[in-house]
């Protein structure tokens, strides 16, 4: 089954930091692919904006470039990337200064979706949002997309929201959490919300717990002195972890509608109990014969930064009292991986004397391959009486709908496309952006007072032996982490 494309109207999409790490790895590539696959209309347009003093057709080469670099196969389709860059303009700019805007204004067209990516720092939405507005080139209709980080405590979030607030409405501003552009996410919801068998199940009746691991074999290099100013809390945690524990704690909407959704969302950061101390565990990874150290990443070899987090939370409502939600994110662990699983309760008493008790586990794959499967129990086949085993009901969607050919949208070409049309409903509002910071800042800021180092692990682990206590001590172990 090849995927639908639904076309989205014609629009203009302005990319500040047109030039940037991010515009030429993901979202010109991303755009690329929508644009082979015809969703985007002959008389839309992309136009770059950046500090770099280059005209149109120099813009149009480093984006070729770029999307031959990571672009994938379908970068090879050169008749289709001439086609595309053909869509796209350049005009530098300066966000700060006046440079650049006047030519802006007259190459904006006002009668189609206008839609304006901030792939900047932070520290430029200000200035982004108060000239665009002064120069006439947003309108009540406009979208704005801004990257993570969105913050890096709760004031400073606020301050951002109260930013971009002076000149556009909440409706118009789209927070961008690639985690949420995942097929498989959706999925989630799909299974949860579209069968009978899955929703009477996902309570404290019968969920024993669940586990959420985002972990990375990379480590620092390259963004090390941005990142010992971050860590992992506020890096993972407080965005991409926090999206996905709300997605599968959230009571049902009452429509898949961006209000009702995010309205969930909320609620349940609003019901995370504040974490104790010793429900939480620290990491930062040491050199090894497979690389340096964090500290040698980060240069900064008193760095008490932390690059591994895992935690115990409690999430205080009548759904999910007394079940732990358990989280994990870390660099330079033992495979690239990210996943939920939702462990089910033991059988209140088996039947099959003498079997190991099995568990069933839906398990919700987010990285490297998408897909979900559901752990069973079923009897061992063959001769020798009744062996049981737990064995994977595969819901992997392309395997299950018959044809590889089923294309597995990037996360970026999905949400700009929802940011075409408008649809909110993947976008972080910023009422639950700052309730995020709100429950993790006092967890940063009592490390702060404490002065608190992090544990040690080794790289290629799968984090310090703490962590692994902190289920050991429930009777509980960690899934592995394999690729
Ligand atoms: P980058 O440093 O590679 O690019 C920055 C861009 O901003 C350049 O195009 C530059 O010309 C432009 N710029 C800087 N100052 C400007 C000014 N005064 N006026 C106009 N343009 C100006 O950064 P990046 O990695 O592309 O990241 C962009 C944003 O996206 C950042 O907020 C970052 O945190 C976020 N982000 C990046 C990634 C990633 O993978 N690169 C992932 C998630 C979030």
């Amino acid at each position: 089954m090849v995927a639908r494309v639904i076309p989205v109207e014609d629009f203009d999409l302005v990319i500040f930091g047109g030039t940037g790490d991010l515009a030429r790895r993901k979202i010109l590539p991303g755009l690329f692919r929508r644009y082979l696959s015809g969703q985007m209309p002959v008389e839309s347009r992309i136009i770059g904006a950046a500090r770099s003093d280059i005209d149109s057709d120099g813009y149009r080469t480093m984006i070729k470039e770029a999307i031959l670099e990571f672009g994938g196969e379908e970068s090879q389709d050169s008749n289709g990337l001439d086609a595309f860059l053909a869509q796209i303009e350049y005009v530098p700019i300066d966000a700060k200064g006046e440079g650049g805007w006047v030519e802006l204004a007259e190459l904006v067209r006002n009668d189609v979706v206008q839609a304006f990516y901030f792939s900047v720092a932070p520290s430029l939405f200000g200035d982004l949002a108060e000239r665009l507005h002064r120069h006439k080139i947003a309108s009540a209709t406009s979208r704005i997309v801004v990257e993570k980080p969105f913050g890096r405590d709760l004031e400073s979030a606020r301050k951002l929201n109260d930013v971009l607030a002076l000149h556009f409405d909440e409706g118009q501003i789209y927070r961008i959490d690639h985690y949420l552009g995942k097929e498989t996410v959706q999925n989630l919801m799909a299974v949860r919300f579209g069968n009978v068998l899955f929703e009477p199940l996902w309570n404290n009746h019968y969920v024993d717990h669940i586990q959420i691991t985002v972990a990375e074999t990379v480590g620092v290099g390259g963004r090390g002195s941005y990142y010992d100013k971050s860590g992992a809390m506020r890096d993972m945690v407080q965005n991409h972890l926090m999206q996905l524990l709300c997605l599968i704690a959230m009571e049902p909407p009452s429509q898949f509608g961006a209000d009702e959704v995010r309205d969930e969302k909320l609620k349940v950061i609003r019901a995370l109990e504040p974490i104790m101390p010793h429900h939480i565990v620290r990491g930062q990874y040491e050199n090894s014969a497979n690389g340096p150290s964090y500290r040698e990443d980060a240069e900064n070899p008193r760095s008490h930064t932390e690059s591994f987090v895992a935690m115990k939370c409690h999430i205080s409502n009548w759904r999910w009292s007394g079940v732990p939600f358990y989280l994990r994110t870390g660099k330079r662990l033992k495979a690239r991986t990210s996943e939920i699983a939702v462990v089910f309760k033991p059988l209140g008493h088996s039947i099959f004397e003498g079997q190991e008790e099995q568990q069933n586990i839906l398990a919700i794959h987010l990285q490297p391959n998408e897909g979900i499967d559901l752990q069973v129990t079923i009897k061992e086949p063959g001769p020798g009486g009744m062996r049981l085993v737990n064995v994977p009901l595969d819901m992997t969607f392309a395997e299950a709908l018959g044809d590889s050919d089923v294309e597995v949208t990037d996360a970026y070409e999905r949400l700009i496309m929802d940011v075409i049309r408008g649809n909110q409903t993947l976008f972080m509002r910023g009422d639950e952006v700052e309730a995020a910071w709100g429950w993790t800042d006092p967890i940063i800021e009592g490390w702060e007072a404490r002065n608190d180092v992090p544990k040690t692990y080794s790289a290629g682990s799968s984090g310090p032996d703490d962590a692994l206590m902190l289920l050991h001590r429930d009777g509980r172990k960690w899934r592995e982490i394999k690729g």
